[in-house]
């Protein structure tokens, strides 16, 4: 079977993901090659910065969810973020990526204003992960000089989404990934990977969705529960079976070529001081180290096991680079913006 019959259908991505012994080394370097050949050996460095732990909703899976009165909350002030942003200028970090819980505690003008000034002020590409917001409000922000939206879908499966995301809907949730390239924003979404319920057809469909919705940037990480959340005594779905969760990010490269896949923090969680290198060898080509100040790291835990709790973004950025490079890779120079969308399809 050739590349293009296997990453067109459902049934090809079961049969990679079902890879053991000599088959899986294969897949393994095929992810590889195709990310060298689409994406380079760079690896672009986006900075992330959580700048408020304070969340309305109450997904069942996360650390910092509405209901867990343990989380001491905080937001960090207009100048802190600011201040944050400057120190990145200039820097390998290229991209400096504003995460939060969602809410309304940073009213749509505030995220604005902030965008508007480290636009001004810098060079650098802003990437906003705030969660589903009206289509006018993303407008606005784009506006403001916003240039990427980060926003899983979770897992594709619509029923195991309302049970994991009280009061939402999976069908929201794509209307947000829609609204956002429409406006000419680079649009990141993805998934965890193992959450209780799911099948390996489910993880099948979120790599098909992935590569339906034409993303810019896929983001996926393994389910890791946490003890203060209703799914604290699940176990992963893949729990005995930790190749999975490479599998996934291999076969999501060979599904998306062009797409910038980050190496994400959760693989470090689950392989401590190794999942991020691995995930970087079967397909991604993003790191995102933590930017947050330290102060307030310990209390955005979505998972435990966190790691980078407290280093300081100087730790963290020299620890990156001397990863990338034990890797014999590069860092990115420029912004490393979204190509999904003007690419065109494996052939
Ligand atoms: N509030 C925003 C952004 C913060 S959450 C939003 O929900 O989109 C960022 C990501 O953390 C989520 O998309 C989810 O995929 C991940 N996450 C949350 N809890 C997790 C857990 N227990 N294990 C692994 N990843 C988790
Ligand atoms: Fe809030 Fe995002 Fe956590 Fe859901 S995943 S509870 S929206 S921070």
């Amino acid at each position: 079977m050739s590349l293009t019959d296997i990453a067109d259908t459902k049934a090809g991505a079961l049969k990679l993901l079902r890879s053991t012994g000599e088959e899986l080394r294969r897949l393994y370097r095929l992810a590889d090659e195709v990310r060298r050949e689409r994406m380079g050996d760079d690896v672009y460095l986006r900075g992330i910065v959580e700048f408020s732990n304070i969340c309305a909703n109450n997904c069942t899976y996360c650390g910092i969810r509405g209901g867990n009165k343990a989380v001491s909350r905080y937001r960090m002030t207009f100048e802190e973020i600011l201040d944050v942003a400057r120190s990145m200028a200039g820097t390998e970090r290229t991209t400096v990526v504003l995460q939060s819980g969602e809410t309304q505690v940073f009213g749509d003008e505030e995220i604005g204003e902030i965008v508007k000034r480290i636009k001004r002020e810098t060079s650098l590409s802003i990437t906003l992960s705030v969660g589903n917001r009206p289509f006018e409000t993303y407008r606005y922000w784009h506006e403001c000089g916003m240039d990427r939206y980060l926003l899983r879908f979770e897992t594709s499966d619509a029923q195991l989404f309302e049970a994991l995301r009280p009061r939402t809907t999976l069908q929201d949730r794509v209307r947000c990934l829609t609204d956002l390239p429409n406006l000419g924003v680079q649009t990141g979404s993805g998934f965890m990977v193992g959450l209780p319920g799911e099948t390996l057809e489910t993880l099948a469909d979120n790599i098909l969705l992935c590569r339906d919705l034409t993303l810019d940037m896929i983001g996926i990480g393994p389910f890791i529960p946490h003890p203060g959340t209703p799914l604290a005594g699940k176990r992963n779905a893949y729990d005995g079976d930790p190749e999975m969760f490479f599998k996934a990010i291999a076969v999501l490269r060979i599904f998306n070529p062009d797409a910038h896949i980050p190496a994400t923090t959760a693989y470090d969680a689950l392989f401590p001081g190794q999942g991020r290198d691995r995930a970087l060898q079967v397909g991604a080509n993003v790191f995102m180290p933590n930017n947050t100040p330290v102060q307030y790291r310990k209390d955005y835990l979505l998972y435990p096991g966190k790691p980078c709790i407290t280093e300081d973004a100087d730790q963290c950025s020299a620890c990156t680079l001397m990863r990338i490079e034990a890797l014999g890779r590069t860092v990115g120079k420029g912004p490393g913006h979204g190509r999904s969308r003007f690419a065109d399809r494996p052939r």
